[in-house]
């Protein structure tokens, strides 16, 4: 397959949706990214790459994390896990307030807003040191140590991160984190402001997309938990239009505000592509079009 000549057409394809959609401004240090920026990466599990534009290019992965973080905890607690949080896709917003109080502070899943901070929660009270040990982890993923938090974007986000205060109050009032809230929405903004480049990512993926059991830092996943993390990919990474991707990708994967897609074809590849202008739940245009492109042409996605 010519992955190459593909990425370079699909680029030139979407450039009619270049000035779709508008960057997440609610995070204000956000709202500073130049939002006509495309870039994306393929990679191969056997190792190849294919890069279009701005590929190394370093962007913020805001929910991107969350599959981080899921990784880590289901490699802490197993199944245990979902006594925490649910694993059905929500249908509401990623910071839904209403859900949340219906279903008495259990998250639908680990990748909602709430969910996540069920998982940074388990993070501080299981390890001894979260910071550290979970960039450390997120490093070996990608095989780079300068990745790193921007505590710019963490603080941007905590200063005007009223609607995540309160659904850590919410989680906090119905018994479900243990650690003070302060800390955990601390150190849930800082897995949130992680920059990476879509090189990076697809090579963080690849430890998901290659379903052998793997062990980075002491967090180990078996190919069955490998398996089962797709599968909540699939159903619940991209908001409220996982059906919408599934329909027209086909693929597992996360999307994060920062205007990041990373997916993946089991057992064949790992993508990511990123572009700053979203669509109104969340997910960016360019991205979004160029993966449906990519599975069209290559006629490669799980269904
Ligand atoms: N830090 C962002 C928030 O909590 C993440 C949102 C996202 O990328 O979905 O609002």
């Amino acid at each position: 397959m010519d992955y190459q000549r593909i990425l370079e057409d699909i680029y030139h394809e979407i450039l009619p949706f270049a000035k779709e959609g508008i960057q997440a401004d609610y995070i204000p240090a956000l709202a500073k990214v130049n939002p006509d920026q495309f870039g994306m990466c393929l990679q191969t599990v056997s190792g190849a790459v294919y890069t279009c534009r701005q590929a190394d290019t370093r962007f913020s992965i805001q929910s991107i994390s969350k599959v981080f973080s899921l990784a880590m905890c289901l490699s802490i607690r197993g199944e245990e896990l979902w006594k925490r949080v649910g694993k059905e896709p929500s249908g509401t917003a990623f910071n839904s307030l209403v859900q949340l109080e219906f279903e008495k502070g259990i998250p639908r899943n680990p990748f909602i807003n709430a969910g996540a901070m069920v998982l940074t929660d388990i993070l501080l009270s299981e390890l001894e040191h979260p910071e550290e040990q979970f960039i450390a982890f997120v490093r070996a993923l990608c095989g780079n140590d300068e990745v790193d938090y921007n505590m710019e974007v963490a603080a941007s986000e905590r200063e005007k991160g009223y609607l995540n205060a309160a659904i850590a109050n919410l989680l906090k009032y119905h018994g479900t984190i243990e650690n003070d809230i302060e800390h955990v929405l601390n150190f849930y903004f800082m897995t949130c402001s992680v920059e990476m480049s879509c090189r990076e990512l697809a090579q963080a993926f690849i430890a998901f997309t290659n379903h052998s059991p793997f062990d980075y830092c002491g967090f180990r996943l078996s190919s069955s938990r490998i398996k089962r993390l797709n599968a909540v990919m699939q159903t619940c990474g991209f908001y409220d239009e996982a059906g919408e991707f599934t329909y027209l990708v086909g693929l597992p994967g996360k999307s994060g505000v920062g205007g990041g897609i990373v997916a993946i074809y089991p057992q064949r590849y790992s993508v990511a592509v990123w572009s700053p202008r979203l669509n109104i739940k969340g997910n960016s245009v360019m991205g979004m079009k160029a993966l449906e492109l990519l599975t069209t042409r290559t006629q490669e996605s799980i269904f």
